[in-house]
This record gives structure tokens, C-alpha cells and sequence, in this order.
């Protein structure tokens, strides 16, 4: 019997989408589900950590990284750098667990490009009243990055169509619902279930 893929499933959102509250609830409902924690050059914010939220390095080691193809994709967002590593994913997948990244919208695009069968998800608040309110909500962050951000989230939500699916994070833990929903759909995929079928054809 063939060793089944995990599902690798692309989350994306503006920033304040509730991105990480929905993960966390997603893991927490599912087993066999690997977060895929990324690299950054943004410092991290009050109560992140290295090695949990993010790996938090130098646009030195960004650009070493980059160098030894170590990133499946990478993009800049509003004056930083992600990415995301390569290795630890192919080791999940392959090992038959479901695997989560949390990109941005240029992100989604090179990995829908270089895995086909990546299901993807975007998630946004109830209104776009309701994003603004939940980033100023952050205290964390000035109010020129703020905006910046906002008129990121302008722009990604012109990437919408490109999306297998839409959820709406009003509360966070419906939101969890549906996309463990989706990823239960994407292992009832045929080409997930092959191992039934083989012999019998
Ligand atoms: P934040 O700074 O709010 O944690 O993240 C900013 C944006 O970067 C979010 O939209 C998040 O999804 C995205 N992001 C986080 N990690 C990666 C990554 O590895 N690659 C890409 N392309 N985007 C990422």
C-alpha cells in the first residue's frame, strides 16, 4: 500500500485576518498537522518566538537562504522579507501529514504554481471596518505600518478569485471548523484514495 501525501494547504489573508488564532484552533482539532513556521526579517512582535511563530534572522541569512535554494517560495511584504523552508514540508507531506502555510498572496501563487494539488484558502474578518478596527485593536504597531498595511490588504483581496476557498473569520472558532472541513474534503480526494482502487482496476 502506497504511504498517502498529506495535504498541503496555502492560508492566506490580510494581516488581522485572526490568521494565527485560526491555526491554533485548527491544530488543536486535528491530528497529523504540521504548521510550517517561516522565515522572517521583521523583528518579532510582544509575546512571538524564534522557533515557534516564525525563525526571526538577519536579510544576511535571508539572502544565504535564498542562495542554497533553501525556500519552496519567498516574497516581500511591506518592507520585510518571508519565506518559506523547503525541507520540513517535503518531510510531513511525505511522511502523510497535512501541512499549513500562512503566505501572503505572491507566496500562494509560486506554491499553487510548483504543487499543483496544493488546496488554498483565504481568510478574511466579517468587513473591512472590522480588519481596520482589529489592527488598531494590535497596539503593537504604528500607525504608519498600519496603513501600510491596510493598503496591502486592498490589494490582496483582488487575488481572492484566484483562491479555492473563502472563509470568514467572525468567530474564530467556526472559521477552524471550515477549514478542517476543507482539508477532510481534500483527503477524500480520489488521488488521495487510490490505495482503495488499486487491484480492483
Ligand atoms: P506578519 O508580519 O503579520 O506575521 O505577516 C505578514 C504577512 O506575511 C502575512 O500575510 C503572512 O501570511 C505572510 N507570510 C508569513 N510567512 C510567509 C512566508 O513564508 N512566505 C510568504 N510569501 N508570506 C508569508
Amino acid at each position: 500500500m502506497r504511504n498517502k501525501r498529506g495535504t498541503l494547504l496555502i492560508l492566506s489573508g490580510p494581516s488581522g485576518a485572526g490568521k494565527s488564532t485560526v491555526i491554533q484552533a485548527v491544530m488543536q482539532r486535528r491530528e497529523n498537522i504540521y504548521f510550517s513556521i517561516s522565515c522572517t526579517t521583521r523583528e518579532p512582535r510582544p509575546g512571538e518566538q524564534h522557533g515557534v511563530n516564525y525563525y526571526y534572522i538577519s536579510n544576511r541569512e535571508f539572502e544565504q537562504m535564498i542562495q542554497e535554494d533553501a525556500f519552496l517560495e519567498y516574497a516581500g511584504y511591506v518592507d520585510h522579507y518571508y519565506g518559506t523552508p523547503r525541507k520540513a514540508i517535503e518531510e510531513h507531506l511525505s511522511a502523510g501529514w497535512d501541512v499549513i502555510l500562512d503566505i501572503e498572496v505572491q507566496g500562494a501563487d509560486i506554491v499553487r504554481s510548483k504543487v499543483p494539488e496544493a488546496v488554498s484558502c483565504f481568510l478574511i474578518p466579517p468587513s473591512f471596518q472590522e480588519l481596520e478596527r482589529r489592527l488598531h485593536g494590535r497596539e503593537s504597531e504604528s500607525e504608519e505600518v498600519i496603513r501600510g498595511r491596510l493598503a496591502r490588504a486592498k490589494e490582496e483581496y483582488r487575488q481572492i478569485p484566484e483562491y479555492d476557498y473563502l472563509v470568514i473569520n467572525d468567530v474564530a472558532e467556526q472559521a477552524a471548523e471550515e477549514i478542517c472541513a476543507i482539508l477532510q474534503a481534500a483527503a477524500c480526494r480520489v488521488s488521495q484514495r487510490q490505495e482503495y482502487i488499486e487491484g480492483a482496476i
